[in-house]
């Protein structure tokens, strides 16, 4: 069994992928060809935004949405410590603090009261600017935006959605990739819509900021590539990927966004007596990029990871460290104490395998497993 059956996903989409990658060598326009262009308008309609513009991954994504807004040393950056490194990352690399907040247990995102009692803290102490909010949409299910828009509303901060994982969830039908001034996502091969190496893409409504990031994305190009008005990356995505996207983006539309959530309505009937599963708040929608279950500690977690793959059913933890805790953040100091619920989830949580070319007895059968492992506790 694979966790994410990338295999079976190309031998359904074969033909329509082999075909667009033959044509893209044969046009041999593979930087910025047409299909890149095509497919960013596709990506902007599905969202719902006026521009898309593609790059070569979700942590350039940010980092040019980092550079959109100037953001720099003194600067604070609100993020969830629960989350993959590149959300804060692009913080540090830019100089500028990010600042961990809490997630919610039953959404794993960030906690909007403990987000507003940061931001409250660091205006008080002032010793840095507040700058912006970077919401991630963990696992697929969008942030709380309404109540975070609200939030940087009244304290006047940018709020950039990481929505790398989040692409296809929605909140009352507006998509995810649709409620940061900028948006971002990414289309490494494992996230909801993976291209077949690197890609990302950022999102936004505003026609300046659109421009903005169309120079950045391309060594800060002024009205040609050999005229440079700022420090920008190259960050492309290749027309190749753009090629193979296509397809599986129709797929995704189509029936995986779909697929995905059946499978995962499966898993929480048959584990909502065991564990604790997936909460998807009212109104929301999931893209399940993982399908992740609570259990009650850290021993019973690695117990169960431990047998399930005795008996050939792979699992993952996402994540194991919490943001404030890595390495990298040694000396961190901010904010310790509220930090409670990222680092305990670090110790119990437990992806399951998900991907929309699953069968229910898959489903089943991973569910029964578990549920004999966890007969024990
Ligand atoms: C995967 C991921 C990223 C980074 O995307 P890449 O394409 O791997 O650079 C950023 N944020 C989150 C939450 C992610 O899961």
């Amino acid at each position: 069994m694979e966790y994410i059956d990338l295999k079976k996903q190309y031998e359904v989409l074969k033909e329509k992928i082999d075909n667009n990658i033959q044509k893209v060598l044969n046009d041999s326009n593979y930087i910025m060809g047409e299909e890149v262009k095509i497919l960013e308008e596709k990506l902007a309609k599905y969202v719902g935004r006026k521009y898309c513009a593609t790059c070569g991954n979700g942590t350039d994504a940010l980092t040019i949405a980092m550079k959109v807004f100037e953001i720099k040393e003194n600067d604070a950056v609100f993020v969830p410590s629960f989350t993959f490194y590149s959300t804060s990352e692009v913080v540090s690399l830019e100089g500028a603090t990010p600042i961990f907040i809490d997630v919610d247990e039953r959404t794993f995102n960030i906690d909007t009261h403990k987000l507003e009692k940061a931001i409250k803290k660091v205006i008080d102490e002032g010793k840095l600017n507040p700058k912006a909010i970077i919401p991630v949409d963990l696992f697929g299910q969008p942030a709380n935006f309404p109540e975070i828009l609200e939030i940087a509303n009244k304290y006047n901060l940018k709020v950039i959605e990481d929505g790398a994982q989040g692409f296809g969830g929605s909140i009352n039908g507006k998509k995810a990739c649709s409620f940061g001034e900028i948006s971002t996502t990414s289309f490494f091969p494992a996230k909801p819509l993976g291209c077949y190496g690197d890609g990302g893409a950022i999102f936004t409504d505003d026609e300046e900021m659109y421009k903005k990031i169309l120079s950045i994305r391309i060594h800060g190009k002024g009205s040609y590539k050999y005229e440079n008005i700022r420090v920008g990356l190259n960050s492309r995505l290749d027309t190749i990927q753009a090629a193979i996207l296509l397809p599986k983006l129709e797929a995704f539309e189509k029936y995986e966004l779909e697929e995905r959530n059946k499978f995962a309505k499966i898993y929480s009937e048959k584990l909502k007596d065991v564990v604790k599963v997936p909460v998807i708040l009212e109104g929301y929608i999931s893209s399940y990029a993982q399908y992740t279950i609570i259990l009650n500690n850290e021993e019973e977690r690695n117990d169960l990871q431990a047998k399930l793959k005795e008996v050939g059913i792979p699992t993952m933890i996402y994540y194991p460290i919490p943001l404030h805790k890595q390495i990298v953040y040694n000396g961190y100091d901010f904010n310790l104490e509220e930090l409670k619920v990222s680092e305990n989830l670090c110790k119990c949580v437990l992806s399951l395998p998900m991907h929309p070319y699953m069968s229910e007895e898959q489903i089943e059968t991973i569910s029964n497993e578990i549920i004999k492992a966890l007969k024990k506790y």
